[in-house]
């Protein structure tokens, strides 16, 4: 272990705690990562995450893009439909920002066990890191003191969080949220759908071949219903809300109902101590926001925690700028998406006019789609200020 940075203590290996880990080893921090579930089970759960732009850059830098190109399932379009007015909208490459329209692509599907694979072998490799898997241990830190920073990326029910007694902020959706794979018959596979439905928004995305992952949301109940249904009986109610032309063949998983709710601690920091990725924050899967939300923490913090005055001052200031930088992304994510699910669940009136005008300039105006498309894609924060190359 390196002798001349502090060492870190990174609470969670998921796809936040295990990115960031590696981010830091490579830069020569002496990394203690803690989790309570082994590796294996830590690589075993059936997710599929939709990357946009802002996680691309990251992977990048970190060296790990080019090696998970093969294992990506790019998606040339999003089609974005609204059931309650019965119109849509796409977006296509020409849609995004001059910097990333090189890639063609507005977005990858990437599967949860490849890239927590890859991360894993390279964590067990580093010199850097020690990895504490799979013990129950978890909880007590020798001392938060004993590390030159505590970064707590153990998930939605953080530990950490509860036991420093951080604020937190939550409300819990009326809609739950039911994640299923699925193959479909005769498909174009490099589209993919956001629909929004008034019990909820369904996405689906394409994960190769023709196989896709749905992400269907609807009050929570009908969600714990749908997901102890016999598969054929599943498959039924799928056909019944599926855009136009997509028939449902196998199903590929067994479908898994999440209760759904919007989070954020106030304060991202406590002493030396972080709350980075689904720790510090969590909302609606609408948009396919929340993998690529945390990893921005983690780029925030992995940019604080390299930079020149950090390495003459040390750590101290830290955790404070990485509240401070973080939180204009945070919020106005958490609040678009919350308004989006309150918009598009709604059938008012007046409601009802706001969606038409909105998918009406939508498709009329490039230079609106490119800025939605970019808010989408790089966060609303970077709407003010130039994109990186
Ligand atoms: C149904 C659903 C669909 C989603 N779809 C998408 C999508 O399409 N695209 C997208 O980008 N995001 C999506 N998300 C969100 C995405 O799954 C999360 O944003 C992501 O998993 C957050 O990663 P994380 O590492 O912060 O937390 P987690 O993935 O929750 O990882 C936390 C880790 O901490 C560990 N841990 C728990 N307790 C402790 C402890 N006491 N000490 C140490 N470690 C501990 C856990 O074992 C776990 O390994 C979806 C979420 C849900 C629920």
């Amino acid at each position: 272990m390196t002798g001349s940075l502090a060492p870190i203590r990174i609470n969670g290996a998921g796809p936040t705690g295990s990115l960031l880990a590696l981010g830091l080893a490579n830069f020569g921090y002496a990394i203690y990562l803690h989790d309570p579930l082994n590796a294996e089970q830590i690589c075993s759960r059936s997710r599929a995450y939709a990357l946009t732009h802002s996680s691309r850059r990251l992977l990048t830098r970190l060296g790990l893009w080019n090696e998970l190109i093969p294992f990506l399932s790019p998606f040339k379009t999003l089609r974005l439909e609204d059931r309650g007015i019965n119109k849509s909208v796409n977006f296509t490459d020409l849609d995004l920002h001059l910097s990333n329209r090189a890639t063609r692509t507005v977005g990858w599907i990437l599967d949860h066990t490849i890239l927590m694979k890859l991360l894993m072998s390279k964590l067990e490799r580093s010199i850097h890191v020690k990895l504490y898997l799979g013990e129950d241990n978890c909880q007590p830190f020798q001392s938060n003191h004993d590390f030159g920073l505590v970064i707590a990326a153990d998930g939605p029910r953080s530990a950490t969080r509860i036991r420093l007694k951080f604020p937190w902020w939550s409300h819990s959706y009326d809609q739950g949220c039911l994640t299923a794979k699925v193959r479909f018959r005769d498909i174009e596979s490099e589209q993919a759908f956001e629909c929004f439905r008034p019990e909820g928004p369904l996405a689906i995305l394409p994960l190769g071949k023709s196989d896709f992952q749905v992400v269907w949301s609807a009050p929570l109940d009908r969600c714990r219903q749908l997901a102890e249904l016999q598969t054929s009986a599943f498959l039924d109610q799928l056909c019944t809300i599926l855009p136009h032309g997509l028939e449902p063949d196998v199903l590929l998983d067994s479908p898994a109902a999440f209760p759904l709710e919007i989070s954020l601690a106030p304060k991202l920091h406590r002493d030396n101590v972080v709350l980075v990725g689904e720790s510090g924050h969590r909302c609606h899967p609408v948009g396919g926001q929340g993998l690529n939300l945390c990893w921005r923490d983690a780029e925030t913090l992995l940019q604080l925690m390299t930079s020149a005055s950090c390495m003459r001052r040390g750590l101290k200031a830290v955790p404070a700028r990485y509240t401070r930088l973080r939180y204009f992304d945070l919020l106005t994510v958490g609040l678009a998406t919350d308004v989006l699910v309150r918009l598009f669940s709604n059938r008012q009136s007046g409601l009802l006019f706001v969606r038409r005008f909105g998918i009406f300039i939508l498709k009329h105006s490039p230079w609106f789609r490119r800025v939605s498309l970019q808010a989408m894609s790089d966060g609303p924060s970077t709407l003010l200020h130039d994109l990186p190359n």
